[in-house]
């Protein structure tokens, strides 16, 4: 079914190109300081804030003009929960923008994976902000709202209204979220879709559709997924794969995308990322309910906007303890699609010679430093995806 390796289109495969390792490896250092810095500012600001009493202050100032006053719940005023959000985010936003530009912007540039202008880039900062401040207003009126009228459940009524933004979320993202920054269009019916069709019919699965999304214009990465839930399930693949990789490469990468398919992992992720909320707000509510009854913090209540940094504090503590967790399930989880890729289209050659192109195009690191991938590879390191391909290979006895 598969063409042989010698026969790919006139393409060679692809091999690691050293000078582009070399450069990852820069890359990689660059990114890592650039998000140790991150960090770094969110802490001070947290520290600045505490501190100076600004959280008091900022709440005392805004009561005082009197947002405060339309409360349609007792102890919930949705104004002064807004404003009090916005101007915490508005100083974090333009604490951290230099930082943001350069990361986002100049970095990419300088290595030469961004074919973005300002003009838009800064257009999709935008987007992704208006789009962020949203959801975030959103999800923290209703905490505050949960706060003030169930103050002891309020974590469990939050975690499942969080389970059912996130399977809305999921099932809106590829055809209202994406189209925001990416074109994104079906793929042209012939050989591709067809072997795509063929996998999947193998799998006795049904995809609802191949997706190629115009990356290009944007960026030289080359990316792939599986998005959508329900009746918007679909495997999206950038066409800076499609363009620049041969037809047997594309196959497999697909097969990948096919396997996280077949094994259900958004589900499977959405449950995972639920167990993990109801863990964070149940011990986010322990430390709220202890800062709350410490009479020298000066807070009101529990549904006092003044614990709005105490909470970004402890929510941000649990994210960074558990943050490796995660990515240690999703790295099993990619595994898994390798393996289902490997044995749906048994081209381990072209398999490798894919990776070896991802590796030179994104500029990732073969084998990164262990500690570095364990604590923050959402996937495999691609050398150990490649060892993987070629471990199959061995065992086919071939
Ligand atoms: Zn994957």
């Amino acid at each position: 079914m598969t063409v042989p390796a010698t026969e790919r289109g006139g393409q060679p495969a692809a091999t690691v190109d050293p000078a582009r390792q070399a450069q990852a490896k820069r890359y990689a250092r660059i990114r890592r300081w650039l998000s140790l810095a991150n960090l770094g500012i969110g802490a001070l600001f947290l520290a600045l804030i505490f501190a100076l009493g600004a959280h008091l202050r900022l709440r005392d100032a805004l009561v005082g003009v009197g947002l405060a006053a339309w409360q349609p719940a007792h102890g919930w005023s949705p104004l002064l929960v807004a404003v009090y959000a916005l101007s915490l985010t508005l100083v974090y936003e333009l604490l951290t923008l230099p930082l943001g530009i350069y990361s986002g912007f100049t970095l990419p540039h300088r290595f030469g994976l961004s074919r973005q202008s300002l003009g838009s880039w800064l257009g999709d900062q935008a987007k992704g902000m208006v789009l962020g401040l949203v959801l975030t207003t959103g999800i923290i009126e209703i905490l505050y709202l949960l706060l003030a009228t169930q103050p002891q459940t309020w974590w469990l009524w939050l975690a499942v209204i969080m389970l059912f933004f996130t399977v809305i979320l999921a099932n809106l993202a590829p055809v209202l979220i994406l189209p925001i920054f990416y074109k994104l269009t079906p793929m042209p019916e012939g050989e591709l879709r067809d072997r795509l069709l063929r996998m999947a019919e193998r799998a006795h699965t049904s995809v609802r559709g191949v997706y190629v999304m115009g990356m290009s214009r944007k960026t030289t990465e080359g990316n792939a997924a599986v998005m959508g839930l329900g009746n918007t399930r679909r495997i999206v693949v950038g066409d800076t794969i499609m363009q620049e990789y041969t037809p047997d490469e594309v196959e497999v990468v697909l097969a990948h995308e096919l396997g996280h398919h077949v094994h259900a992992d958004i589900w499977k992720g959405i449950a995972v990322q639920t167990v993990l909320t109801l863990a964070g707000l149940a011990l986010v509510n322990l430390g709220l309910h202890a800062g709350v009854a410490q009479p020298t913090f000066g807070y009101t209540g529990l549904a006092d906007v003044a614990t709005m940094p105490l909470l970004a504090l402890l929510f941000g503590i649990y994210g960074f303890v558990t943050g490796p967790l995660g990515n240690t399930y999703s790295r099993i989880v990619e595994r898994q699609a390798d393996q289902y890729a490997l044995d749906m289209t048994r081209d381990p050659a072209s398999f490798i010679s894919a990776f070896h192109r991802l590796a030179n195009q994104n500029l990732a690191q073969l084998d990164p430093n262990p500690v570095i991938e364990a604590l923050f590879y959402d996937h495999p390191a691609i050398g150990k995806r490649i060892r993987h391909a070629e471990s199959w290979r061995a065992a086919q006895g071939g």
